[in-house]
Order: C-alpha cells, then structure tokens, then sequence
C-alpha cells in the first residue's frame, strides 16, 4: 500500500511482536493507533519525538525473576512443566518428548526456525494421536496488514487427542488462586496472538485449525515460592476481538483515505538515524488522525501519554475512564457534563436523559457534602 509508505516514511516498517498485537485488541476503537500500526510506524520513536516518551519496558529485576522462573520451568528437558501438563491436560507420561527449535543446527535465522517448525507441526498433525510432543522456542508467523511478524510461544505441546495448546509462562505471582487481573487479561491478549499464528500455520499445511485449542497454559509462580502452577485460560473472546482488529487492519484504507492528503509521519531521520522534523509538525500530523484514548491505554500504546495530553487539554471525559464515557454516551467533554449538571447548560436533543440523571446526581451530592 503505497500511502502507507508515504504515512511511514523511507524506513522499514517496524515488525510486531506478541505483545504488540496482543495490544492492538486493547482499544479497538481507535482510528490513530490503527492506522499507525497498519503502516508498521515506530510509535515508540514518535512518542520520544514529541516529548511524550513511553513507560514501557520492565526494570532488569523484573526481567531477570522472569528469566529465572522461566529456566525453573524448562529445566531437564521442561520436566516440571510435564509434571503441570500431566495433571492439567492429562498429557500421557509415555507419549511427552521434548524439542527445542531455538536453532536448526546452530543456526538460528528466523527464516530456518519457521521453516523447521512448519516442518515439525505438519508430522506432528500427521503423526496423529502419538506424536507428544513439547515444542520449545517455535517460531511462528502472522501477517499484519501485509507485513509479517515473526512469534515466538513460550511453548507449544500437543497432547494425545490431536490438539496443540499454548502455554504461556509468565512471573507475576498466583496467591491462594488469584492473580492481579491485569496481568492475566495481558497474558491471555498475548496467547491468543500465538493461537491465531499457529491457528494460521496448520491452515496453510492443509490441517483443521480448531486443533488448536482456545485453552491455553497459563503457568506462574504460586503462593510467594517459585512452584510453579499451571491454569486453563479460555481465549475465545480475545481471539474475537484479535480477528477483527486485524480484519480492521487490512481494512483500514478507508480511514487512510479520508486523511489529509500529504499527511505523513516520517521523522526525517538525518543520517544517523535521529529525527529532525519538527516537533510541533509531527504534533499536527498525527492529531490530524482521531483518537480513542483510555486510562487502559496507559499500559498497552507508546502513545499514551501524548494521547492523555491531548485529552486532558480538550477536557475530555475519556480521561475518567470507558464505563464512565459510555454510561456519558455523547457528553463529550467534562465542562459540559458539569455544564448539564448544574443546569447551566440546555441539552442538545437526545442529551435529555443523561441530563437529567446528572442533574439528580448534582443535587445528590450537594446534600451530602
Ligand atoms: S494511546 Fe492514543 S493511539 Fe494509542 S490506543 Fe490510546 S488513544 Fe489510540
């Protein structure tokens, strides 16, 4: 698509990773983020660029708690992830091998990694009902708006009854059965991006995709220890919303053609890759594409804290949040909600409801305070 060329810039469009994608199902409704993503934009380079660097990126404590969890559950061939499939997916003792696709022979190109792990899905889905096996390090692909990324499950295992499952190893901490819900909805928006890619891939190898199952492992530390245990997470709703972002995706050239003509994004690198466009442009230009912002924003899109800024000088009620905007539906900015409640301003037609409940809410908390 060449107009997305022309948004991006003369740099190579930047490749989604797991997270990422996972991301894009996080606001659906944003035009900006969208469109950005459809043109493969640096958004993390755009937000540093106007002054509105993102937070992201775990601290090397984290990383590393990571990395030690994780090694804990693949040590001696994943023996103790075996031991959670066992209970969790009634993985037969007998049929558990274990492969490591993290090279093919030492040789660790992307392209020879997918191919090898196409090769090994495709008997592993011929083999039937024998082939149990534990894939470590595959490598999958997926086509974003025509750009393919390249993922990597924690682990694929296929069970006896010819289904593969998921299973995402994650460090943040299960105490008497909970976990922080954020965490976990992150976690089941990542896995479902890993379902949809190997989903993908058995279709290609002419294989039934439902043989991926909706259920993916979800294993994290339990209880302060470093145990490991294991949950069944049904993804089916993140991977309804994944498919219709991506569907969006591709569609998304109805939005780009509305923009204005010459709009673009580029950062007009100088030679050694900084940017040098003006700020205040670069501002204009991607104000000059709508957008949704939402206090969930702030954990899931490099742009949040520039979309917060836009939002908060218009006053917008986005910034209180999706349930507080819709139950708001059409009050766009917090000046007139109050404007409503007090009764200094009339409402437009079909405001009169949301009028009058904000007004009872006004003389509510009069009396109260
Ligand atoms: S931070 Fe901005 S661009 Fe990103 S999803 Fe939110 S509103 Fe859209």
């Amino acid at each position: 698509m060449d107009r997305l060329d022309e948004l991006r810039g003369p740099v190579p469009p930047r490749p989604h990773d797991a997270r990422a994608i996972a991301a894009l199902a996080a606001n659906p409704g944003c035009a900006r983020r969208a469109v950005l993503d459809a043109a493969g934009i640096d958004k993390d380079a755009t937000a540093t660029h106007l002054g509105f660097p993102a937070p992201f990126g775990q601290s090397p404590f984290a990383i590393t708690r990571g990395n030690v969890f994780e090694a804990l559950v693949k040590e001696s061939g994943c023996a103790e992830l075996l031991r959670l499939l066992r209970e969790i997916l009634g993985l037969p003792i007998p049929l558990a091998s274990y492969t490591d696709l993290g090279d093919v022979g030492g040789n660790p190109s992307a392209h020879l990694r997918h191919s090898h792990t196409r090769r090994l899905l495709d008997r592993a889905a011929r083999d039937g009902d024998d082939a149990g096996t534990l894939y470590d390090h595959p490598l999958l692909r997926l086509d974003i708006a025509g750009h393919t990324s390249y993922l990597e499950p924690d682990v694929v295992a296929f069970r006896l009854g010819g289904r593969f499952h998921i299973v995402e190893i994650k460090s943040f901490s299960v105490i008497d059965g909970q976990a922080e819900p954020d965490k976990v909805a992150a976690a089941a928006r990542q896995a479902a991006v890993y379902v949809l890619a190997l989903r993908d891939t058995l279709e290609e190898l002419g294989h039934d995709p439902a043989r991926v199952s909706h259920d993916v492992v979800l294993v994290c530390p339990e209880n302060f220890a470093n145990r490991p245990a294991a949950t069944l997470v049904d993804v089916r709703r993140e991977l309804a919303v994944l498919r219709r972002q991506l569907a969006r995706m591709t569609r998304v050239g109805a939005i780009v053609d509305a923009l204005e003509p010459g709009l673009t994004f580029d950062l007009v690198p100088d030679a050694g890759g900084a940017p040098t466009r003006p700020v205040a442009d670069l501002r204009e230009a991607v104000r000059g594409v709508g957008a949704r912002y939402a206090p969930d924003c702030l954990s899931t899109c490099d742009l949040c804290f520039f979309c917060r800024d836009e939002a908060a000088s218009e006053g917008s009620t986005d910034l209180l949040g999706r349930q507080v905007r819709d139950a708001l539906g059409g009050v766009a900015t917090v000046a007139e909600a109050l404007g409503l409640a007090d009764g200094s301003l009339i409402p437009d037609e079909g405001q009169e409801e949301i009028a009058r409940l904000l007004r009872l809410a006004d003389r509510m908390y009069a009396e109260v305070s």
